[in-house]
């Protein structure tokens, strides 16, 4: 096989520490769905759910079925999976017939799982996710009912799996009332099935950050993304996480993610000469460049031009001149001997140097989840230690 410009390596020991993190966190009982949208948060759908299954994670959620496809082709026949999004009419059939759960969030889509489950002679797994605030996909108090009596009465053919929604913001505690208002209007769809006689067999609705903050939205299942890779959802739950432990900092959660290349090419630059496309780098001394092999098109952020740094030798290299498309240049006049081949560290650790995420995007985990779910889904993954 041919080379790759870049390399990812996913930490196994690290993933497995920040699974048993939070389950500590939810406690007893209460089953870890793993979110592996965006080709799992950048880190690689398929490398990624191994791990997850070593992990002792048996459940993904996806945000759409060709996502799902890839999943399932990279689990265990033990292990579950969940559409959270998008599933096209003419891929029911296919997800019934792959035992793939999936949500439902209106009332017509209820008549072709119905038919999907007689033409394959199984039983459909839907998971009825209801409207409570955040106005994106879910399932309106009008239709609410007439679904309870549809699913009453082909019980048979479809099983309510689950019953969820999705908070609008659990990250910031400034939206601390907009969660509560979600939980309250969700409690009450509950009670609906409650009165109904027809209830769901799990209930969930905390991503990242209610599991980890707000304990009452824990029920069945918890839907994990982000921290599962490593990340606080936000400075607030970061905080209120040490308040809980009575510490001023906590490494629980670990980063399981580096991005390694290699050094290109080395070469000599005179002061008085520009480097890269434009003028926007002069050298204004004489000095030595490394170039790497990969630029904007392989996930390297254009806005990262004469301002990003990479690690060689576990020093810090400062970006010269503007991301290109395929290559970019670093300042590595203070470092001694550095030679073609030598590695290169694009995010993550080298030495007793680090390069975060949010060196790369400045603070917002948001972003950082922005600039993971771009690396290209070419770059090799590879699960170490
Ligand atoms: C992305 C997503 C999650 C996971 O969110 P994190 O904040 O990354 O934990 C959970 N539920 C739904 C519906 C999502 O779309």
């Amino acid at each position: 096989m041919v080379r790759h410009s870049s390399r990812i390596e996913l930490s196994q020991s690290s993933l497995t520490n920040n699974i048993n993190f939070i389950r500590k966190k939810i406690g007893e009982g209460v089953r870890i769905s793993s979110v592996v949208k965006a080709n799992a948060y950048g880190h690689g759908i398929r490398s990624f759910v191994k791990m997850a299954e070593k992990a002792g994670v048996g459940h993904f959620a996806t945000a759409s079925a060709f996502e799902a496809e890839e999943v399932l082709d990279a689990k265990s026949d033990s292990s579950d999976v969940m559409i959270m999004g998008i599933l096209y009419d003419e891929d029911i059939v296919w997800a019934v017939e792959n035992e793939i759960e999936f949500y439902v969030f209106n009332y017509e889509r209820l008549a072709l799982v119905l038919e999907a489950a007689k033409k394959t002679g199984k039983q459909a797994k839907v998971h009825i996710e209801v409207e409570t605030g955040a106005n994106r996909t879910g399932l309106t108090k009008v239709d609410f009912l007439p679904t309870l009596a549809f699913l009453k009465k082909h019980s048979k053919e479809i099983a309510f799996k689950g019953l969820c929604t999705h908070f609008g913001g659990a990250e910031n505690f400034s939206n601390q009332f907009k969660i509560n208002m979600q939980h309250e209007r969700f409690k009450n769809f509950l009670k609906q099935c409650h009165q109904k006689n027809i209830v769901p067999e799990i209930r969930h609705i905390a991503c990242s950050a209610a599991a980890l903050a707000y304990k009452d939205t824990v029920y069945d299942m918890v839907r994990i993304g982000v921290a599962q890779y490593g990340f606080w959802p936000s400075p607030d739950i970061y905080y209120s996480h040490l308040q809980e432990i009575g510490k001023q900092s906590d490494g629980a959660l670990k980063r399981i993610f580096t991005w390694k290349t290699d050094v290109m090419d080395v070469r000599d630059v005179e002061a008085g000469e520009f480097i890269g496309y434009g003028t926007s780098y002069q050298a204004s001394q004489n000095m030595k460049v490394a170039v790497m092999p990969l630029g904007y098109s392989n996930g390297y952020p254009r806005a990262q031009s004469n301002r990003g740094h990479v690690l060689i030798k576990g020093k810090k290299a400062q970006v010269v001149g503007l991301i290109n498309m395929n290559l970019f240049m670093v300042d590595v006049s203070h470092i001694p001997d550095v030679q073609v081949g030598d590695e290169v560290v694009l995010v993550g650790r080298q030495n007793n140097n680090t390069i975060n995420i949010s060196s790369f995007t400045q603070v917002t985990q948001l972003l950082n989840n922005e600039m993971l779910s771009r690396l290209p889904s070419a770059i090799p993954r590879k699960v170490v230690k």
